[in-house]
């Protein structure tokens, strides 16, 4: 038996982690009531599975169960939701899918974590390649690719990963309370979700909880809030390993030259340096994923990766869709395809590795401030193209600090556009036409895709389409 063997849990929510939170649950013996307030076709098939699986199913509801011990609540629900709220009042525990399965995973199996606002799905998949590379048997988990909660259970073979480099959300963060990863980084902290979290501090701290006792404090020299949170809230008895763009002091990874220098995991920081990569090994080349790419190295060198296979592990890397991706020269015109900068601080870094360029930003700001980003990137503008709902404050914030720069606003696909077209097209219509040859055109919406897009990819998907039919 396990300590979840006939406890009475409500799991709140069949998102994403939801189905098998529920599955890992009943495994393990718990009495589980799984709530969810939609009642259609996006959850009934999974609905009925897991009814048949031994669980009880509520839909188009979401009230906390009777007798309930333990809510393990899908990370996305906001903590005022009227279920998280009942179980605060009743005093029951509220965790999250990243908790439970730190709760049940195999005791040999050790944990490297990255946090942060931006980067952390690069840096784990960099982190996945040089582990691999090592020879070990390691596995990325996070919002992209495999849920945490399946790689804490044997697959049919009865095996398991040895090394996990878990990408965690300030969400999953502030349901989990005890977490001990071997290793971890906060890779830059700008404002994102404010709403969710109610502010700025409780957002970083949130993700602060990530260096936990005994955990190694692997931290970005130029951002402050992750060097703070390391020193205020991690434990002083581990090391504290900075990285950054420029050349390293002992016991920090770094930039000399052309090469990714690592002064930190040497067996004589004092005077040893590791040449571990050069620039060219990291893509795309933009000075904030070399950055991730430091991240993944110090938390690959703190359980001894040799510095062959952080390079190895960097040439084998394969960039993600959406993510600073090339996606066609026409005319002499780069189009390149951000749509994963999802808020300001993500598309102020991509921004700052071209020039000059036409942006096409807009969509859902979250609350975001945009002035800062505006007034840093209006000396590399050409031009703009707005779209979304917030693109008034775009807009605004474009007039008064980057007066002169011409801009566009696009609502909607052009009339009497031919069939198949949708609103990218009028929206790279328009930025084609501000371009001159030799600038590159960027999605970096600074945004949330939602009020027009289904999420993120479809918006980077129908902007490639776009581009692709102008040759
Ligand atoms: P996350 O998983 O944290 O959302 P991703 O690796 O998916 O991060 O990258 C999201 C976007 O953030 C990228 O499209 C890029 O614009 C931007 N980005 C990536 N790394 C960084 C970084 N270290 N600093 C700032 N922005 C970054």
């Amino acid at each position: 038996s396990t300590p979840f063997t006939g406890l009475r849990v409500c799991v709140a929510g069949l998102g994403v982690s939801g189905p098998p939170v529920v599955r890992l649950l009943l495994e393990h013996g718990a009495r589980v009531t799984v709530v969810d307030g939609r009642d259609d076709d996006t959850v009934r098939p999974v609905a009925a599975e897991l009814a048949a699986a031994g669980a009880e199913v509520v839909l188009g509801a979401t009230p906390l169960p009777d007798a309930c011990d333990l809510v393990v609540t899908s990370p996305g629900w906001r903590p005022d939701s009227p279920l998280l709220v009942a179980a605060a009042e009743a005093g029951t525990e509220v965790i999250g899918d990243v908790e439970l399965a730190w709760r049940v995973k195999p005791a040999d199996q050790l944990w490297l974590a990255v946090t942060g606002t931006n980067g952390k799905t690069t840096t784990v998949r960099m982190l996945e390649a040089m582990l691999r590379a090592d020879g070990r048997d390691a596995l990325a988990v996070g919002n992209v690719g495999t849920p945490v909660i399946d790689a804490v259970r044997p697959d049919a073979d009865g095996r398991h990963p040895r090394v996990l480099a878990v990408e965690l959300s300030s969400f999953q963060l502030h349901w989990s309370s005890s977490l001990r990863p071997h290793a971890a980084a906060v890779l830059n902290i700008a404002p994102d979700h404010l709403d969710w979290h109610g502010g700025l501090e409780p957002y970083a701290r949130a993700k602060g909880t990530v260096f936990a006792p005994g955990t190694v404090r692997i931290v970005n020299l130029a951002d402050p809030w992750s060097v703070r949170l390391a020193e205020e809230d991690g434990d002083p008895h581990t090391p504290l390993v900075g990285f950054g763009l420029r050349t390293p002091r002992p016991g920090e990874l770094g930039v000399v030259e052309d090469l990714l220098v690592d002064r930190a995991f040497t067996e004589d920081p004092a005077s040893g340096a590791e040449e571990l990569a050069t620039l060219a090994d990291v893509r795309p080349p933009a000075p904030h994923n070399v950055a991730n790419a430091l991240a993944a190295a110090a938390l690959a060198r703190s359980i001894g990766v040799a510095p062959a296979s952080v390079r190895a592990g960097l040439a084998a890397f394969a960039p993600e869709p959406h993510r600073i991706a090339y996606v066609a020269s026409v005319a002499g015109v780069d189009y390149v395809d951000d749509s994963k900068a999802t808020n300001p601080h993500a598309a102020a870094a991509s921004l700052g590795a071209y020039e000059p360029v036409v942006w096409i930003a807009g969509g859902l700001l979250k609350g975001a401030d945009v002035d800062g980003l505006v007034a840093s990137a209006a000396a590399r503008l050409r031009g703009a193209v707005l779209i979304g709902a917030d693109r008034a404050r775009l807009r605004d914030a474009l007039a008064e600090h980057a007066p002169g720069v011409p801009v566009v606003e696009v609502e909607g696909p052009a009339a009497g556009a031919p069939e198949g077209h949708t609103v990218m097209d009028a929206v790279v219509a328009a930025a084609a036409d501000l371009a001159r040859e030799g600038d590159t055109v960027l999605l970096a919406p600074a945004a949330a895709s939602m009020d027009m897009f289904a999420n993120y990819p479809e918006r980077g998907r129908l902007f490639a389409e776009a581009v692709h039919r102008l040759d």
